[in-house]
């Protein structure tokens, strides 16, 4: 079954085209209707929606909004059905502005119209694909190291432009992170609906927010699909880049699971190796002599049956946070170590299924599961960017940084009241200190609170001062017996493309140059390391609005923008100008010191060990488009190999 299915023909009852729309998000269904049908009076001022906020529903439409814009829609649907649309639809770019002005109240600047179709992808287009070329005869090879969402990614783009690649990839199977977190419960916490490909958006989708197994078949079926998979090496570890400044390429050092080891040659290597790949096991003593399993949630180890047994877990972050309540429904006991609690953004329909009326209705509606997309990527280009905006008047900055950021403070707040409003012994535990995004924000629909209150839960804050044989001991000399022990504890951020040594021109190590604070242009390329790209780099990481896809679909499209600079000038290799990328780090640190993870001290994997945040984008998703469009070639050094250029 292909991932983007064609529209089925909209045959259906008056009474069944009543109950879909009992099920209908109606915020995308009326723009998807007022394009199908050509009738753009649909779009009534008195139905725009409000906006989005954290538990809202419906855009904020009012009950009475709601139901008139049911009946609009009903109509609309008969009209389609009967096949009385109006011969004189909008072009689609039109079309865009009269939908953004009606979903916001003015249309979207023209300058952004490329953008909006590259996300709506309209009629299973994918304005984002290469429009060019390679010339077949120009000898160059990439290496892709990891296939994972941003490397399957890289690989279809590649193979569009028709350049040779190779997929290098550690595990037996493409998933990457998708792959590796089996704990139970994993999900991910972006509608499905925008967390996945532009180019390949489902229409099907189980869940809003879907399971790891279901996302890791999609991940499989789009590397199978558009022909990738067969360029993956499997049980393949990158070990060393070596650039040669003779030949202008790299070595790239491999070592496979049965203990061989190779060096491949590539003209240009992607990084596709994601942020959070390596399990930070935390530095607490005694560690080792526990007797019982232990484990990291990235590595669950499935072969230890919890049923029953006495389970302590370290961390309480977005894995545990998933994983907690799915132990706490099998095991005898759970003893939570907390350290710092989270705060926790409402979403009551977090774990539900897409009801069967939607279901129907994307399946039937042209585009409309493609508005729906739009509408949230829409309203998460700025998503609570404002509400991390850190207000240099704001004196206490301790729980709060501004006065937006403040609101979301006492709306979460008030959230978390309720929850626990009839345990004030817990109440106080879960309450966070520090202002609200400055880690990541949790998304609940009740499940953390149910299953804090079980009575075969304990919520420990004390200090962990060691593990024993048998279990945990904290600070004030309570030991918690136990039979297994789980770390929630994240992991390396910070130690970017780490254990892989990287040499660059003059045999420059990466590490070193990074030595702790990793930085990169665009997140993308580093002084001294000619035609070697990452993938979900430095400051490519979002908090409070949009997703990683689309990030990596604006890496990637830059990337692509570099190889044909190349090709087009007939050069072999390009490397950033230092004075632009330090530039460019500059006003991302100033801009990051500006947002509520920048200045907050609380723990968070957002900063690194010189206290920088070298991991977040600290601007909207528009601003990350804009630059990564197309490559400035002022920004690079053009580099031939020693050879063709005679020596230098
Ligand atoms: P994390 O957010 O870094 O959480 C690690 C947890 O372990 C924190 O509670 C931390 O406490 C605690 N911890 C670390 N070292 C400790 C120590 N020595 N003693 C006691 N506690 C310790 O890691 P994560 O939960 O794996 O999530 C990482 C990121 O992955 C997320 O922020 C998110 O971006 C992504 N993720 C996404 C999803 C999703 O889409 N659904 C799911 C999981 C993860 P402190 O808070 O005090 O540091």
């Amino acid at each position: 079954m292909p991932i983007s299915r064609p529209i089925e023909p909209l045959a259906a009852t008056d009474e069944e085209l009543r109950k879909a729309l009992e099920d209908a998000f109606l915020p995308a269904l009326l723009p998807a209707l007022a394009q199908a049908t050509g009738d753009f009076s649909i779009l009534r001022e008195s139905l725009r929606p409000p906006g989005v906020a954290p538990g809202v529903q419906q855009g904020g439409m009012t009950p009475t909004q709601q139901a008139e814009a049911r009946e609009v829609a009903f109509e609309a649907l008969k009209k389609l059905r009967d096949g009385e649309i109006s011969p004189n639809s909008l072009p689609i770019e039109e079309a865009l502005l009269r939908i953004t002005a009606w979903m916001t109240g003015s249309p979207a600047s023209e300058d952004y119209i490329p953008l909006l179709l590259e996300e709506l992808a309209p009629e299973g287009q994918d304005p984002r694909a290469p429009s060019w070329q390679k010339d077949p005869a120009l000898p160059f090879k990439v290496v892709i190291i990891g296939a994972g969402m941003s490397g399957i990614l890289a690989g279809i783009r590649l193979k569009q432009a028709g350049i040779p690649f190779t997929i290098l990839e550690k595990n037996h199977d493409v998933g990457g992170t998708w792959l590796e977190n089996t704990y139970p419960g994993a999900r991910v916490d972006v509608s499905n609906a925008f967390y996945s490909y532009s180019f390949a958006q489902k229409i099907d989708w189980p869940t809003h927010y879907s399971t790891q197994p279901v996302l890791l078949d999609y991940f499989r079926e789009c590397a199978r699909e558009f022909g990738v998979r067969e360029h993956v090496e499997f049980n393949t570890e990158v070990t060393l880049l070596e650039w040669d400044d003779d030949r202008a390429e790299w070595n790239v050092h491999v070592r496979r699971a049965d203990g061989s080891e190779e060096v491949l040659r590539a003209n240009a290597v992607i990084s596709a190796v994601g942020q959070l790949n390596r399990p930070k096991i935390p530095d607490i003593r005694g560690l080792e002599r526990f007797r019982g399993p232990q484990f990291h949630s990235a590595r669950w180890d499935h072969s230890v049956d919890l049923a029953g047994k006495r389970v302590a877990v370290i961390g309480t972050g977005a894995s545990a946070a998933q994983f907690i309540p799915e132990v706490a429904k099998v095991a005898g006991e759970v003893v939570i170590f907390q350290r710092t609690p989270n705060w926790y953004v409402p979403v009551p329909h977090y774990h539900d299924e897409v009801p069967a009326g939607l279901q129907w209705l994307f399946a039937h509606v042209p585009h409309y599961a493609h508005w729906y997309r739009f509408w949230l990527f829409w309203n998460t280009t700025d998503g609570l960017l404002a509400a991390a905006k850190v207000d240099p008047n704001w004196t206490d900055k301790s729980r709060s940084v501004g006065p937006e950021n403040e609101n979301l403070r006492l709306l979460l707040t008030a959230y978390l009241q309720m929850q626990f409003a009839d345990r004030p012994d817990l109440l106080p535990k879960v309450m966070p200190d520090y202002p609200p995004a400055a880690k990541r924000l949790i998304l609940d629909n009740g499940i953390w609170a149910q299953t804090l209150k079980r009575p075969n839960v304990k919520l420990v804050t004390e200090k962990i001062r060691e593990v024993t044989e048998s279990g945990v001991v904290t600070e004030d000399g309570t030991e918690y017996a136990s039979d297994v022990l789980i770390y929630g504890t994240g992991f390396q951020a910070s130690k970017f493309l780490t254990p892989m040594r990287v040499l660059g021109r003059g045999g420059k190590d990466l590490h070193r140059e990074w030595d702790g604070d990793a930085r990169a242009y665009m997140g993308i390329t580093v002084p001294g390391f000619p035609n070697f790209f990452m993938l979900y780099g430095p400051n490519t990481n979002i908090v409070v609005n949009g997703s990683i896809i689309y990030f990596s679909e604006c890496e990637v499209q830059y990337v692509m923008g570099c190889l044909k600079m190349l090709f087009d000038r007939g050069e072999r290799a390009l490397d950033v100008r230092k004075d632009v990328h330090d530039a460019y780090n500059e006003k991302i640190d100033r801009a990051n010191l500006e947002r509520v993870w920048g200045v907050a001290t609380v723990n968070s994997w957002y900063r690194n060990e010189k206290g920088r945040s070298a991991q977040n984008w600290p601007f909207n998703l528009i601003e990350y488009w804009q630059q990564t469009r197309e490559p400035n070639p002022a920004d690079y050094e053009f580099i031939r190999e020693r050879a063709l250029a005679g020596g230098d």
